[in-house]
């Protein structure tokens, strides 16, 4: 605006029409006088993600949409509809530099961070079409795409501000979820934001020596600093904190991770996800109808707070990075 030698309240009509009136058009800013209109449609595009494909599993509970970055990346997200919410689970990076061996993100290796802009468009995405279907709204977003929200932690937070922005898009903060494998630093940086963010820690193994092969980055933060951090969160936030636990058949749903699990588990504020693992082409298998289950009852006996998750993606290749991995022909 300062360029065009306009006022810098245009700005803030730009960016309230943007992320509150959710138009994806400068000509749709009609608090702009047209010539403004015109030349910003000539400077800017106002939105940083084109959508490439959709898909939509068979009930509608949820679609997962690939889009691509304006130089050439491809980036997904999905909505989710389960029980009277709407959820969006956004990715944060392209690909992802952890490397899990479960994950198809991590097989795509690290190719950029995304802009908490790249970040919010995903959201912004699924909100107009929601709004064009009864006026329906976003309720949650989650940071569980592809990407580590933790190794780009500065457009992370942005992204969650620009969200929670009463002024533009006005999501509670409480309604945002970032999920880390379990970088430390970002733990603790999180543990002091002012904002009312949910933390979720994606755990997968409860020993040093299995979570060393699934998890690459447990050589650098083992698990005894993962959880040092924890208490330091809760302490810090007295927030509820969620842990993660893809289930993988026969490697980390046997009776000995389990004890090891219970006992690092059960405290206060501490709540286990158990997720079924979606099959993404690796060595590992699903577990079959009742197992998981089973494991969650044997865990709540020893005194865990757990659930189970289901995931309403599983059969649109809803996890994390399987349609950006199928479109690159991985
Ligand atoms: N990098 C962050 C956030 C993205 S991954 C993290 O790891 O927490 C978000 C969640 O998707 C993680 O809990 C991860 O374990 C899960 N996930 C990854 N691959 C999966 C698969 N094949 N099946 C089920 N869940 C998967
Ligand atoms: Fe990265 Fe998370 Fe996938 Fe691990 S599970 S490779 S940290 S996106």
């Amino acid at each position: 605006m300062a360029e065009l030698g306009e006022p810098p309240y245009r700005a803030r009509q730009v960016y309230e029409a943007l992320s509150r009136g959710l138009v994806t058009d400068f000509a749709a800013v009609t608090t702009l006088p047209l010539a403004l209109r015109q030349a910003l449609a000539e400077r800017l595009s106002p939105v940083s993600l084109t959508e490439v494909e959709a898909r939509v599993a068979p009930k509608g509970t949820a679609r997962k949409t690939l889009f691509t970055t304006a130089d050439g990346h491809p980036v997904e997200a999905v909505l989710m509809l389960v029980a009277g919410r709407a959820t969006v689970c956004v990715s944060t990076q392209v690909g992802c530099a952890v490397g899990c061996a479960f994950c198809a993100s991590g097989r795509l290796g690290l190719r950029r961070d995304l802009t908490a802009e790249e970040i919010v468009d995903q959201v912004l995405h699924f909100a107009r079409l929601l709004h064009g279907d009864g006026d329906r709204r976003i309720t949650n977003v989650v940071f569980m795409g592809m990407g580590e929200p933790f190794h780009t932690y500065d457009e992370t937070l942005r992204a969650c501000r620009l969200l929670n922005d009463p002024d533009g898009f006005g999501l509670a903060a409480r309604h945002i979820s970032v999920s880390t494998v379990g970088v430390v630093p970002g733990i603790d940086r999180f543990a002091a934001e002012p904002l009312q963010l949910n933390l979720a820690v994606s755990l997968h193994a409860a020993t040093d020596e299995l979570r060393d092969r699934l998890v690459p980055l447990n050589r650098t933060y083992p698990l005894d600093r993962v959880f040092a951090a924890c208490d330091r969160y809760v302490k810090a936030t007295r927030r509820k904190l969620l842990f993660e636990y893809v289930v993988l058949r026969g490697v980390n749903d046997t009776p000995a991770q389990i004890t090891a699990l219970a006992q690092r588990l059960r405290r206060p504020l501490y709540h286990l996800n158990l997720i079924a693992y979606n099959e993404t082409g690796g060595a590992f298998t699903r577990p079959v109808a009742g197992e998981i289950e089973a494991m969650r009852d044997r865990l709540e006996r020893m005194g865990v707070s757990v659930t189970v998750r289901h995931s309403p993606g599983g059969d649109i290749e809803a996890a994390c990075g399987q349609l950006a991995l199928r479109h690159e022909g991985g």
